[in-house]
């Protein structure tokens, strides 16, 4: 076997974990630069899948299919978070896991996520772990009100929530979660002017590269908007990314680190939530930057030095949800949308467009942050058949 810091060169197979819209975005950079990837996912038409070299068709915690992905593979990497942490521990035995259990246990539950980010010296907003309906109570008593009830773990694109007005809704807001004892968050409602985040990188010798800031505009829950870089103070930025830098280095990071951060009404900067792995407000750099979240992924966790994050024109990316142009496939609207100056069309290659499902997604850059975003809209506007 190769020592685990040796790098993991072009020709090299890239496991990956997750077979969705990151993984896919993930394997064609990894095309681009010579390696070979193999895809876990259970989907036959999974959107990575179908760009990726071989895909072992499994559950994503099947232990026999990760195994054979770690003995198939030169190193694994991840798009999905929630990764059964005990087989990849076994698997690190085989293969170099990038990013590690350890990163993944921080995250995959937001007590000790905020706990982790609390221990490097970092604000988040007051929390209290709650596992029954008495200790929300109680929590609510020493928080206050309004504050929002969180699953400690699975939710994503604000699934697994509750906003408490009153502390008389404490019991009907524990049940609308699951109830039963199961664990949960409470946190102060943050009031803040503006949600950013910050995507970095650590390579296995230490190297750490921040790219710039993410100003997000969030519908329903989702992601819609990300504009970088953010239209926020320079010192705001530096102090964003500096946290970023941080947590990835004191979390021993192998790969990407998304940090998804309030910027408060007084400017202060509080850490909502982390994602080891690329994120969707990162995708402006795929054309707004030296080097993609997805290249600088591939060479974090291929131990090669890490590649400019230096953004080179303004950005703005809007997300294509289900139900803003079906799945676009055969659709003449892309063709006017992309009449747009300076528009970079991405689809996931998903057939089938329900309401919420992230189908692809449009950057433009422009002169002015304003400016590309203003094209991002024009495009999507024209996609859902108003333009
Ligand atoms: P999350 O799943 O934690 O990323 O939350 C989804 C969205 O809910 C965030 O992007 C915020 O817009 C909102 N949110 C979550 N937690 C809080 C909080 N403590 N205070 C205010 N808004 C929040």
């Amino acid at each position: 076997m190769k020592p685990f810091d040796a790098p993991v060169l072009p020709g090299a197979t890239i496991g990956v974990v997750g077979g969705g819209q990151l993984g896919r975005m993930f394997a064609l950079e990894a095309r681009r630069m010579g390696y070979r990837t193999l895809v876990l996912d259970p989907a036959p038409d999974a959107p990575a899948a179908q760009v990726a070299d071989e895909q072992i068709r499994a559950p994503l915690n099947d232990r026999a299919a990760a195994r054979e992905l770690a003995r198939r593979s030169d190193v694994v990497t991840l798009e999905w978070e929630n990764a059964d942490v005990a087989t990849l521990r076994e698997l690190a035995g085989v293969v170099p896991v990038r990013p590690g259990a350890h990163v993944l246990e921080a995250c995959q539950h937001r007590v000790r996520e905020k706990d982790a980010v609390r221990a490097l010296g970092i604000g988040t907003a007051e929390y209290r772990h709650v596992g029954s309906a008495t200790e929300l109570r109680r929590a609510l008593d020493e928080i206050g009100v309004p504050a929002v009830l969180k699953t400690s773990r699975g939710g994503y694109d604000g699934k697994g929530q509750a906003v408490i007005r009153a502390a008389a809704d404490a019991d009907a807001a524990y049940a609308s979660l699951g109830g039963g004892g199961r664990e949960m968050i409470l946190e102060a409602m943050v009031r803040f002017r503006m949600e950013v985040s910050v995507v970095c990188a650590r390579s296995p010798s230490g190297q750490v590269a921040a790219f710039p800031v993410s100003e997000n505009l969030h519908r329903n829950g989702i992601l819609d908007t990300s504009i970088a870089p953010a239209r926020i103070p320079p010192a705001v930025a530096d102090e964003a990314r500096r946290i970023a830098e941080t947590l990835t280095e004191g979390l021993r990071v192998e790969g990407l680190l998304a940090v998804e951060m309030f910027v408060g009404e007084d400017d202060r900067l509080l850490v909502n939530e982390l994602a080891p792995r690329p994120h969707n407000s990162g995708h402006y750099t795929m054309e707004g930057c030296v080097v993609s979240q997805f290249e600088q992924q591939l060479r974090a966790v291929c131990g090669l030095p890490l590649g400019s994050t230096e953004q080179l024109r303004p950005a703005a990316m809007v997300n294509l949800l289900g139900e803003d142009g079906g799945t676009c496939l055969g659709d003449e609207r892309v063709a006017r949308a992309l009449a747009v100056p300076a528009v970079a069309l991405h689809l996931y290659g998903k057939h089938e467009a329900r309401p919420g499902r992230k189908m692809g997604h449009l950057t433009a850059l422009g002169a002015t942050a304003n400016e590309a975003l203003e094209r991002a809209r024009a495009a999507r506007r024209t996609l859902r058949g108003g333009g």
